[in-house]
């Protein structure tokens, strides 16, 4: 009974700096969102305590009649989101969701086609340090050089040449809208499953703002904490029985044990929201901040890879100012404003240092930021950035501080979770 504050001061202690730090600064991290108290209630609720290996009504434990329907629930309304068959709603994570489709539908040693890193793909799509890239063989293709948008005829060509079983279609960094048709087109041609993973923008396919992949892929994984703005967690979506059976077992008993039913209570919560109306406002209102702050950046002097973007997400290419991405990610830090330095396509700078960052919009419009609170966002990251070149970064204090003000009192207009 004893309350958390009491039994555990010092670890209640980071999670109230950790809520003070999400109230007072403004999240831009494209991967992150704000989710609701009655997600957070779900995943706090008691069903963290029950074990329920199998599935709904095939259970290999007692008392599994109550996380059932959490289950079922969850299951029903991702599938009416994305108008699909079948779904398996237990990875615990993007990456594992990804890493149950290998399981399920290829052999250690065949080949497969991702994206590369560098270009915006994820580590699961075949990067050499992942599981994806040392089990399998690994073909990557990337972007053109002239127009950083996906390399179509690459991925043609490559398919041609290494005939893959699989090919992968989706990304952490991809700003534009993929060619689905296309990449059903090259899979078909070498009669390879296509996997889309649409872990960034799986939010803005159930707001009705982004083409759904279902009407393509052979089978698609998502998180459920970005764009879709529910708990960490992942999904995998269907229509093939065949593949859904195969995806089944993979998940468990392939890779996991029991599945985290609260979590899982807790995606049916964020799926039954997304489903309300409130939640397509909430989609187009993403895009077009997102269309805002790009816009901003534009007119401050700085580049937009792509020129702008589709979605939720712009890779800010920093090069025009002479700022490296670790040094921004750091001064706008100090100033309030999170995000993640993040290589540009073709970048000459490392990994740990690169010429860009990565801005998302799906957390601010959460707490209610609109277009015209993104051109103030927008401005005070060209402050920063400036400030940065003109007074480089150890004399940049003054400039950050007073943006820092700036940040607190937007915040403020916009409260989160009041009252917890
Ligand atoms: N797939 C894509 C496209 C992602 O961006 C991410 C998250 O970074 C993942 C998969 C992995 O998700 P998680 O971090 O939940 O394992």
């Amino acid at each position: 009974t004893e309350d958390l504050s009491a039994r555990d001061p010092e670890l209640f202690g980071s999670i109230a700096d950790e809520l003070t730090r999400q109230r007072d600064e403004i999240e831009l991290i494209a991967s992150e969102n704000i989710v609701s108290r009655a997600v957070m209630q779900a995943q706090g609720s008691v069903m963290t305590n029950k074990y329920a290996e199998g599935y709904p009504g095939r259970r290999y434990y007692g008392g599994c009649q109550y996380v059932d329907v959490a289950e079922e629930l969850a299951i029903e309304r991702i599938c009416q989101l994305f108008g699909c068959k079948f779904a398996n709603v237990q990875p615990h994570s993007g990456a594992q969701a990804n890493q149950a489709v290998l399981m399920a539908l290829v052999q250690p040693g065949d080949t497969i086609l991702g994206m590369d890193l560098a270009s915006g793909g994820h580590l699961t799509h075949g990067a050499r340090v992942s599981q994806s890239g040392k089990w399998f063989n690994a073909v990557q293709y990337g972007v053109t050089r002239d127009t950083n948008l996906i390399d179509y005829d690459q991925v043609a060509a490559l398919a041609a040449e290494h005939k893959p079983k699989l090919i992968i279609a989706g990304g952490s960094a991809i700003p534009r809208q993929i060619d689905f048709k296309r990449f059903r087109e090259i899979a078909d041609s070498v009669g390879a499953i296509l996997h889309v993973d649409m872990a960034h923008f799986a939010g803005l396919v159930a707001g009705g703002q982004h083409p759904n992949p279902l009407e393509w892929c052979h089978v698609a994984t998502s998180t459920t904490h970005k764009t879709l703005r529910g708990p960490r967690g992942g999904i995998i979506l269907t229509n093939d029985e065949d593949i859904a059976k195969k995806i089944n077992s993979a998940v468990f008993p392939g890779l996991q044990g029991g599945p985290l039913m609260h979590v899982i209570a807790a995606k049916a919560v964020a799926f039954g929201e997304a489903l309300r109306p409130e939640f397509r406002a909430y989609a187009a209102q993403v895009v077009k901040n997102a269309q805002t702050l790009a816009a901003t950046l534009i007119e401050g002097g700085l580049d937009i890879v792509t020129g702008g973007t589709d979605t939720h997400v712009m890779l800010v290419d920093l090069r025009p100012k002479k700022v490296t991405g670790v040094a921004a990610e750091k001064a706008l830090g100090r100033a309030h404003i999170t995000c993640n330095k993040n290589g540009i396509p073709f970048d000459p700078e490392k990994p740990m240092v690169t010429s860009g960052i990565r801005l998302g919009t799906p957390a601010g419009t959460t707490r209610g930021f609109g277009e015209a609170e993104f051109v103030e966002i927008g401005k005070l990251i060209c402050e920063v950035v400036d400030g940065l070149a003109a007074h480089g970064e150890e004399a940049n204090g003054a400039v950050e501080e007073a943006v820092k003000r700036k940040v607190k009192a937007l915040c403020n207009r916009f409260p989160i979770y009041e009252g917890l």
